[in-house]
């Protein structure tokens, strides 16, 4: 049992490391291997320690999920992962919620502490795995992405909170005749967790996911104390807390509150701001390489087009033509650029883009009036400047990348569609913008053959 315990603190010490060095994208692979092994640790310390029932069970639990947990991982493009991440949320809600139901069937006649926490798993893994299928259907189009709200949805919401709260002090009153109860606050749960992501529009999903995953990991926590399982108690709080930090920085990147995130519904009236007056001004490959050939700082703003046109690997290439033409070529990164925090620090370390030649938004707004060409790749709404010149913008206050004060700026998109946020960019009339319409990869490489042509 001590040795079990010993164990248990070197996977824990395994985690904390690993998620210490995930901070960094030189010593993230790293990171993940360590907590890996600190997970591997855990489950062999539990699998010899704690009297399994059913080995055969525990080996076709480990078989199925593994193969499911690999071909995800395998299959999903790069721009479905946060669905991925959704769905695996939700998987963990409803593991919690269904280990502290079988404890409770097993032992119903614990004591109130141990029913607290019964209920606090099945409340918490009950809102993370409906709420998470919610996300996950509207981040994939399943269902309407947009704000769902209807008359009296926060009195309802309420009303429900109340009762589940009730609910809970009569079970932990008297858990051996709670069973009628227990099952009530299960269904309560789950409704709560379709009522709460269903008025969050689909542009706000990711926050949601993010703080989804915060509850996933205290639901396990709950759920650890069911078991009196030190391991699940410190793994559950680890990633309960990162969510929690990680929704802060995405709400923050945002210049929007949680409470402004979760309950305004944000997206459900496509106002688009003040008309933006201008003229499109398109560019061909041919004219931008003339731009980029007489340019010495560059900098790329990469969006999340760049992922949906798989472009990093032309984009790397081109850079380099650049540098060999003796620019300084920078890249700027967003800190919600793309459909998940770090979605283009990975697209970009995918391609091998050297770390130091990335740098964040706040490091790189000083510097803009010194870029002579800026390259906005698939990105739209984290280079809208509607979000610091008009205040009739829903995106007004948000941080961006102030790429309209570089001397030249090139947008690569298809078309004049809006961003996520759906709302025009005034970006594209500005004076010194140009657009290279098409796809980003095709565009990319045309600018490519041009340097390797000329
Ligand atoms: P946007 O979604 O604003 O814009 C992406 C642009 O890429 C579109 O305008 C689209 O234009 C273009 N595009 C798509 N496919 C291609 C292609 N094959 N080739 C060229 N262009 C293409 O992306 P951003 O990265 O600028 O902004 C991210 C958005 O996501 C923000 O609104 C942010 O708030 C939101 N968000 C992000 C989170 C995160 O963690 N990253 C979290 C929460 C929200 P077109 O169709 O004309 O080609």
């Amino acid at each position: 049992m001590i040795k079990s315990e010993i164990l248990y603190i070197l996977s824990a010490f395994l985690f904390i490391y690993g998620l210490k060095l995930l901070q960094r994208p030189d010593t993230a692979r790293r990171g993940n291997l360590l907590s890996s092994l600190g997970m591997l640790v855990a489950v062999i310390v539990t699998l010899i320690a704690n009297g399994i029932v059913s080995y055969q069970w525990i080996l076709v639990g480990l078989v199925a999920g593994g193969v499911v947990g690999a071909l995800s991982a395998r299959l999903i493009a790069m721009t479905s992962m946060p669905e991925l991440v959704a769905l695996f949320n939700g998987s963990g809600g409803l593991a919690s919620l269904l280990v502290a139901t079988e404890a409770y069937h097993r032992e119903p006649g614990v004591d109130s502490l141990t029913a607290s926490t019964m209920f606090l798993s099945v409340l918490i893994g009950g809102v993370t795995f409906t709420g998470s299928i919610v996300a996950w259907a509207k981040l994939s189009e399943r269902i309407d992405s947009r704000p769902r709200l209807f008359p009296g949805q926060q009195i309802v919401n309420f009303a429900l909170l109340i009762g589940v709260i009730v609910g809970a002090v009569i079970f932990a009153g008297n858990p051996a005749d709670g069973r009628t109860v227990f099952f009530a606050i299960v269904a309560a749960a789950f409704v709560l967790g379709v009522l709460a992501v269903i008025p969050i529009g689909g542009a706000d999903m990711p926050v949601v996911i993010s703080l989804l995953n915060s509850y996933s990991g205290l639901a396990a926590c709950a759920t650890g104390f069911v078991l009196q399982n030190n391991i699940l108690i410190v793994t559950g709080g680890l990633v309960g807390a990162s969510g929690i930090i990680l929704t802060r920085i995405m709400c923050k990147a945002m210049n929007r509150s949680l409470a402004n995130v979760l309950f305004s519904g944000f997206g459900s009236a496509k106002t688009g701001g003040t008309k933006t007056e201008g003229e499109v001004k398109p560019v061909s490959a041919e004219d931008a390489y003339v731009l980029l050939e007489a340019a010495n700082n560059i900098l790329v703003v990469p969006g999340y087009g760049l992922a949906v046109a798989q472009a990093q690997h032309v984009l790397r290439e081109l850079g380099g033509l650049l540098q060999a033409n003796d620019a300084e070529v920078r890249y700027a990164i967003h800190p919600v650029a793309g459909r998940m925090p770090g979605h283009m620090n990975v697209l970009l370390a995918e391609a091998d883009v050297p770390y130091d030649e990335l740098i964040e938004m706040d490091a790189v707004n000083p510097t803009m009036d010194t870029v002579d060409v800026c390259l906005v790749i698939g990105a739209n709404d984290v280079v809208n400047p509607a979000a610091r010149e008009d205040e009739a913008s829903p995106i007004y206050g948000m941080p961006i990348i102030d790429v309209d004060r570089a001397r030249t700026v090139i947008v690569f998109k298809r078309s004049m569609r809006p961003g996520f946020a759906g709302i025009e960019n005034s970006l594209f009339f500005k004076d010194n913008t140009r657009m290279l319409f098409g796809d980003a990869k095709a565009s990319l490489e045309a600018l490519s053959g041009e340097f390797k042509s000329a």
